[in-house]
């Protein structure tokens, strides 16, 4: 199957489960998760008309933009980032959906404001308590959200989430769903630079259960491009 029909399929997927649910498939936003697959791979799934792209590693990201691989949409940042290449990342991408940590937070919201900007943000949440995983608890998360006036450099946007590995479909539904709890909480408590506008979650194991309790942008690597070999290179 090619890139372009591989889209097609998760598209025609995506519109299934939305109205299963009783929601408008036009709410659900699908970013590519582009790590390992080449800047001419990349901007093919652009032209099979993903509506984002999202890098996880910052050397890739440095690499393949140059190369104009995710010209014409949005690019997120959704992999875990270190201290020291803060620098490269913000104002780089649009989004950073991986805000793990505080450290994390107050580096990026001083690059954003040396450089005159404000970089949207997630916080990504530990939903299934994880010890080997970063990640905000939904406690600190709803706690954070109403203190994010004290970080200038950021506009938080939203949340973002890995359940843990599911042994078999419909596992990760509980995640999901204390996911969208925790996300209306915020979205009504309407704090002070926050906007909570994305809820992201679902991928390609489980991104169906992920619409059906309230995603409204998949994050999709393996559907879209087929399996990664990590023995390349
Ligand atoms: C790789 C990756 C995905 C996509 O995973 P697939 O199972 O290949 O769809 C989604 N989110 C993050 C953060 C990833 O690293």
């Amino acid at each position: 199957m090619s890139i372009s029909e591989n889209v097609a399929s998760i598209r025609a997927r995506i519109r299934a489960a939305a109205e299963a649910a009783g929601r408008d498939p036009g709410e659900i936003t699908l970013l590519a998760a582009t790590k390992m697959n080449d800047a001419e791979r990349v901007r093919e799934a652009i032209a099979a008309g993903v509506d984002a792209c999202g890098e996880n590693r910052v050397q890739e990201l440095v690499q393949k933009k140059p190369l104009g691989a995710y010209e014409g949409k949005p690019l997120h940042f959704i992999g875990h980032l270190q201290l020291n290449k803060v620098n490269k990342v913000v104002g780089a991408v649009d989004v950073i959906q991986s805000v793990d940590r505080m450290e994390l937070l107050e580096a990026v919201s001083q690059a954003a404001q040396r450089r005159g900007i404000c970089q949207k943000i997630l916080l990504e949440i530990n939903i299934g308590g994880e010890e080997q995983k970063s990640g905000f608890t939904p406690e600190q998360a709803l706690e954070l959200a109403s203190h994010m006036g004290d970080y200038p450099g950021v506009s938080l946007q939203g949340l973002m989430a890995i359940p843990p590995i599911s042994e078999k479909k419909g596992d990760n539904c509980k995640y999901f769903e204390k996911m969208r709890n925790l996300f209306v909480d915020i979205q009504e408590k309407k704090y002070d630079n926050v906007s909570m506008v994305c809820l992201s979650m679902g991928m390609t194991d489980d991104f169906e259960d992920a619409i059906a309790e309230g995603s409204t942008m998949i994050r999709v690597g393996t559907a879209i491009f087929g399996a990664r070999n990590y023995n390349k290179s």
